[in-house]
């Protein structure tokens, strides 16, 4: 009985596959970049209004969010910021809910001629659909919605509340998933399916996101000494980081998931800009700056360090000690999260009924995963009570050039995906 099922719901998903590829490519030209979500949101509720979902849609407010665990610190206002959610009432509600979350934002393309086709002009080749967000993760998206189609063309509906979710600002602060947990909307479990390749993902790192800003006195370029120039007074600062980078990754602070990880936390620095003339001393100068945490790592204390190596550093320069640097943090406040420290029966239930979908989709076991990045699960998984399982299909070059996914590997996330929820939440008739 339950065999079948699984292979009708299978079958649905292979008869909607073509449809489910029309969609992620349609999603894919939306350039929803952040601030420019709201096209690519438009095409969310048309397409969840037409599955008679309830809509519920709206612009993020601050002044909900920016007292909550979680929030990150934005700059900007949020008028474009809208989040979309589309509802499945159960009318039996017998089952376990549901969130199917995934994010509409995408990194920006770069310069486009590193790209072999425009980056929003999606393209399918060789069995890869090429887009700028067609992995990272508008797959995952369509994955979420398909894996519903197929228990609709099989007669039947989740038995408990599914709540699917497209939000924003996933790439910069997670305050797209902050807003929709703060409108109350809660589920037993959640389910992401960002792209690593269709691995549990176990754990995810914390991130930062700061600025630091020099300044000081200009002067023609004929009268200036050494350390008087705000850009090259940004180098010791970066190396200073660098280092602290290292002790952050040394064997003793990390934890068992990334035990078997030499460098786990990367310090990028990801933009700089600076000065005014290329014959005056550069005056001023900023550069942004990514750097991960470990779970269980305080950002509290993260941040102290952070500002002592810059300012210790800063007061060994001669530029920077009269005007010391200025650190500004816009964007990521992310703590990390780790689905193996969930020891709850409701995390183990929902993993075990993810090994038997996947098991169940593809016939091979469901490999984990620990990740060095960080997703919007954690703000289920730290500050919901939900578990979160991310698991999703396999991307290549994602916040890189030809950014691509594979669509078999869509395919069977789908699948999974609709055992999945007709396994978690049970099912009635539609
Ligand atoms: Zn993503």
């Amino acid at each position: 009985m339950k065999e079948d099922l699984n292979k009708r719901l299978c079958d649905a998903v292979d008869a909607h596959f073509d449809r489910q590829v029309e969609f992620l490519s349609a999603l894919t030209a939306h350039p929803s970049t952040r601030g420019a979500e709201q096209s690519a949101q438009a095409f969310m509720v048309e397409e969840l209004a037409a599955r008679g979902y309830e809509i519920d849609r709206w612009q993020i407010d601050l002044a909900e969010i920016s007292h909550l665990p979680g929030f990150s610190p934005c700059q900007g206002p949020y008028e474009d910021a809208v989040n979309v959610v589309g509802t499945h009432r159960s009318r039996t509600g017998q089952g376990r809910s549901l969130i199917l979350n995934g994010h509409i934002d995408v990194v920006p393309a770069g310069p486009l001629d590193m790209w072999d086709s425009p980056p929003f002009e999606p393209r399918v080749e060789g069995g890869w659909l090429y887009g700028r967000g067609g992995g990272d993760m508008k797959a995952g998206l369509a994955s979420n919605l398909f894996a519903l189609d197929a228990l609709a063309a099989c007669g039947l509906a989740p038995a408990a509340d599914v709540h699917v979710q497209s939000v924003v600002e996933e790439e910069c602060t997670g305050n797209g998933a902050l807003a929709c947990l703060a409108r109350g909307y809660t589920a037993d479990a959640a389910l992401i399916p960002e792209p690593f390749s269709e691995h549990l993902v176990t754990a995810q790192l914390g991130v930062i996101w700061f600025q630091v800003h020099l300044k000081g006195m200009p002067t023609h370029v004929a009268y200036a000494g050494t350390g008087s120039n705000a850009i090259e007074a940004a180098f010791p600062l970066i190396a200073a980081l660098h280092d602290m980078e290292h002790r952050w990754n040394a064997a003793e602070n990390r934890p068992d998931d990334y035990a078997h990880f030499d460098h786990a936390l990367n310090l990028n620095i990801g933009k700089i800009v600076g000065g005014d003339w290329t014959s005056s001393v550069p005056a001023w100068c900023v550069f942004d700056v990514r750097m991960g945490i470990f779970p269980g790592q305080s950002i509290d204390a993260a941040k102290a360090e952070i500002e002592q190596v810059i300012l210790d550093t800063a007061r060994q320069n001669a530029f920077l000690r009269n005007s010391l640097p200025e650190i500004v943090y816009h964007g990521f406040h992310a703590e990390g999260y780790a689905l193996s420290q969930d020891s709850s029966a409701n995390a183990a239930s929902a993993i075990a009924a993810l090994d038997r979908a996947h098991q169940g989709a593809t016939g091979t076991a469901l490999e984990r995963e620990a990740i060095t990045a960080t997703t919007d699960a954690r703000f289920f998984g730290l500050y919901a009570d939900m578990p979160a399982l991310v698991y999703g299909p396999r991307a290549e070059a994602i916040h890189g050039f030809n950014e691509r996914v594979d669509l078999e590997s869509m395919r069977r996330v789908t699948k999974a995906t609709a055992l999945f929820i007709a396994a978690w939440c049970g099912t009635e008739e539609a």
